[in-house]
């Protein structure tokens, strides 16, 4: 269980914004030389009993995970969670709520791409939906791939779901102190996902670190799809400064679209404690 261990504790099934089945991300993982797998879905934890079954079938070590979305200081920043029980009835109930605002965004932001001229958004991104529960922007994105609005996913999101861009609906998530308190409340440990994405002034950034730990939080994810190798240095850092863990997980989403596949990611500083040696007794 030391830094050199294959793990891979952040990718998405079509249970919520990825394209492949738990099953074919398992295959997947493990044809790669994943050893320790998670699946994390966005707020859902429907795709857990499969994935840790499949995982078994591949021979990999398996934890829960899923990927909570929380407000912060205005902004949305992402909380894994990993080794939690996915059975427990108040991590399951915050995520039900905390998916509960999505169909009506989606109308929303279906209604300002038709202003922006381009309709029928909500039925086409629908199309690209594999749980009804979690319609996301990444469902509109390759709606508009589809139809040759935009040439990538990339493309979609710089000019049409992002901040200040038309299909850009502001939501209020699930609050952080919540989404930690889910996750350590159900026996598992919180991780601050790809910080590098966020956007953060340093002072944020300092807050954001400083009331996750007072919540219970444990590590940040320092090697993930998103971050360069410099970012990576940065957070490892980060991780040493607040005396938190370090998790390493591809983000990894479909073949078509993710530039970092499952178990191909840089190993995690030797220095720094894997998030999975705080999860040893939940590993299955
Ligand atoms: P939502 O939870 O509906 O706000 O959708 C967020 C998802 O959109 C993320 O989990 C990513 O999968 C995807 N996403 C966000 N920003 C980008 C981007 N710049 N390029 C591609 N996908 C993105
Ligand atoms: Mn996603
Ligand atoms: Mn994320
Ligand atoms: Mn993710």
């Amino acid at each position: 269980m030391t830094a050199a261990l294959n793990a891979d504790l952040h990718c998405h099934s079509v249970v919520s914004d990825g394209t492949l089945t738990p099953e074919q991300l398992a295959v997947r993982a493990a044809a790669n030389g994943v050893q320790l797998w998670a699946l994390t879905d966005h707020d859902e934890v429907g795709g857990q009993a499969r994935a840790q079954a499949a995982a078994q079938a591949q021979g990999m070590r398996y934890l829960t995970g899923c990927e909570i979305s929380v407000t912060f200081a205005g902004k949305t920043v992402h909380i894994v969670g990993l080794g939690f029980d996915a059975e427990d009835p108040a991590i399951r109930q915050g995520l039900v709520d905390t998916r509960g605002g999505r169909g009506e965004r989606a109308r929303e932001m279906s209604a300002q791409l038709a202003a922006a001229g381009i309709p029928d958004a909500y039925e086409g991104a629908l199309r690209y939906v594999g749980n009804p529960e979690l319609i996301s922007r990444t469902h509109f994105a390759r709606f508009l791939v589809e139809t040759g609005v935009c040439r990538d996913t990339g493309e979609v999101f710089r000019r049409f779901l992002t901040e200040g861009k038309p299909g850009f609906v502001p939501h209020r998530w699930a609050s952080l102190r919540n989404a930690v308190q889910w996750i350590t409340g159900a026996g598992g440990q919180a991780v601050i996902a790809h910080p590098a994405r966020y956007g953060f002034t340093p002072n944020e950034e300092w807050a954001l670190f400083s009331e996750f730990k007072a919540h219970g939080g444990t590590a940040v994810e320092v090697v993930t799809g998103s971050h360069t190798a410099a970012e990576a240095a940065r957070y490892a850092d980060t991780a040493r400064e607040f005396g938190l863990a370090a998790s390493r997980g591809s983000d990894f989403h479909s073949p078509d679209e993710s530039h970092m596949d499952l178990g191909r990611l840089p190993p995690l500083p030797e220095d720094l404690t894997p998030v999975w040696t705080l999860l040893a007794d939940r590993i299955r």
